[in-house]
């Protein structure tokens, strides 16, 4: 996956891995600089970790973010930071 550094809303600057399709399309990078960097999100919300399947992730979980560089190419897992809310909400 390619690399790209990213300005995030918070002002922070985040060198993350982007998919191919997202390195040249404005929409998908405006999209990631939209967003908080990890530490300021991991920080303002309530969210646990969990290594999963990428599979798993990509049907259930792909509104969740993912721990950047935690994909496992080898066993083809991802950290996921997934909301306490998903627990309360049953949906584990
Ligand atoms: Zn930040």
């Amino acid at each position: 996956m390619p690399r790209k550094q990213i300005k995030r809303k918070c002002g922070h600057i985040e060198n993350i891995y982007l998919e191919d399709r997202e390195f040249n399309d404005p929409a998908a990078l405006k999209h990631h600089e939209d967003e908080l960097c990890e530490k300021c999100y991991v920080s303002t919300n309530r969210v646990c970790e969990k290594r999963m399947s990428y599979v798993d992730y990509k049907i259930e979980y792909i509104s969740c973010r993912t721990k950047e560089g935690s994909y496992d190419e080898k066993n083809k897992t991802i950290v996921v930071y997934v909301p306490y809310d998903y627990f309360l909400l049953g949906t584990l």
